[in-house]
Formats: C-alpha cells, sequence, structure tokens
C-alpha cells in the first residue's frame, strides 16, 4: 500500500513536474586535495545527506581565493572525486575575478584556475572552475514514463511567479538518482525561486 505522500509524489512525477532545488557555491575534492587543505591523514566528515544518494555535505569548509576577491568557508561535499571541481554562479565568478565556463559536473577540461586556501594548506588549480549546466537527475522509471533520455536537452519552465523557461537543460538518468532538477544561485533569483519550488519539462 502506498500512502499519500508517495501517492501524490508519483502524481507529480507523472505529470512532467519536478522539485527544484538551487546549489550554493560548493567544492568538490581528490583525497589527495583532501590531505593537501586539511592534513594528513584527513577525510571528510558528512554533516547532512543531499538529496541525490550518497552525496553529503562535509564539515569541512574552505576559502576561495581569485584575482579580485575571496569566498570564505565554502562548502565541501563528498564524497571525494578523482578531480578536484568548484562550482560557482556567474555573479561569483565576477566577485572573484575568476572566468569559468557553462559545463556539466564532472566536464573539467580546460576549465577555470584558482585557488582554493584549507587550515593546513593551499590547493592552486590548473582546471576544475566551471558554472554548473543546469540539469535535472532522473531515475530510470520516472524517464521511462516521461520519455526522456539520458543527456537529452529539455526546456524547464519554473513554477513561480516569474515563470523563466530555462532552454537546453541536461537530463541525467542514472538508477542511483531522486528526481530533482539543480540550478545555481543566479538562475533562482532570477526566476524568484524560493522554497519548495516545482519545475514544469517542456520537450
Ligand atoms: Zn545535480
Amino acid at each position: 500500500m502506498q500512502n499519500l505522500m508517495e501517492q501524490i509524489v508519483g502524481a507529480i512525477s507523472r505529470s512532467g513536474l519536478v522539485e527544484v532545488e538551487v546549489s550554493a557555491r560548493h567544492v568538490h575534492l581528490t583525497e589527495r586535495d583532501v590531505q593537501i587543505l586539511f592534513g594528513e591523514g584527513a577525510t571528510l566528515t558528512p554533516k547532512r545527506d543531499l538529496s541525490q544518494p550518497g552525496q553529503y555535505l562535509s564539515e569541512e569548509r574552505v576559502n576561495l581565493i581569485g584575482a579580485k576577491g575571496r569566498k570564505e568557508r565554502v562548502a565541501v561535499l563528498g564524497p571525494t572525486r578523482p578531480s578536484t571541481q568548484v562550482e560557482l554562479s556567474k555573479s561569483d565568478c565576477i566577485e572573484l575575478g575568476v572566468t569559468a565556463p557553462l559545463r556539466e559536473s564532472g566536464d573539467v577540461k580546460g576549465s577555470g584556475t584558482m585557488t582554493l586556501e584549507g587550515p593546513c594548506g593551499t590547493v592552486t588549480l590548473t582546471e576544475g572552475v566551471i558554472v554548473a549546466q543546469s540539469h535535472v537527475h532522473v531515475p530510470p522509471e520516472t524517464a521511462q514514463m516521461l520519455e526522456l533520455k539520458d543527456k537529452q536537452r529539455v526546456c524547464v519552465e519554473m513554477m513561480t511567479e516569474r515563470p523563466v523557461i530555462f532552454k537546453n537543460v541536461v537530463i541525467r538518468v542514472n538508477g542511483n538518482f531522486n528526481f530533482r532538477m539543480h540550478i545555481d544561485f543566479d538562475e533562482a533569483n532570477a526566476a524568484a525561486v524560493s522554497g519548495f519550488t516545482l519545475g514544469k519539462i517542456i520537450k
């Protein structure tokens, strides 16, 4: 027997509506960079689970240093990854004096440079700074139901009082995903997203 909440969530998904989550600036680190920034033998300490299974906000924080400014105590997300990646909004880039391309997460080749500072050391990245392409995490069952394919591009209309339609939103299908759209703070502010918000997928 499904409970009421599951039925409601199911009905929302079937109609092509997806919950929108706003990603603040954050960092993913390699194991090696964790050791440099936080000391030999250091590991990330999970503080709070994120909506995607296995992903968490860690207790650790880093400072970001660009040509024009700094951002203190920026969130580090775990677990560690094969390459260190900094995800900024365009506004962050302007304030920091950093140039970063619009990219999908994990696609860091030839992306922006900057310095990370931890309590035990600093890491200067030769690449890894990106502005994240807005995307929708889709579990396979939902993808099948909505006839969505991995890497497909769609439009998504924000169900807000400023109903901006985002184009070129990447669909990512994976058995380990929960159904969520991710946008950054610039996109959220442009569309007056605050609190619980749904997006309507338009193909
Ligand atoms: Zn995401």
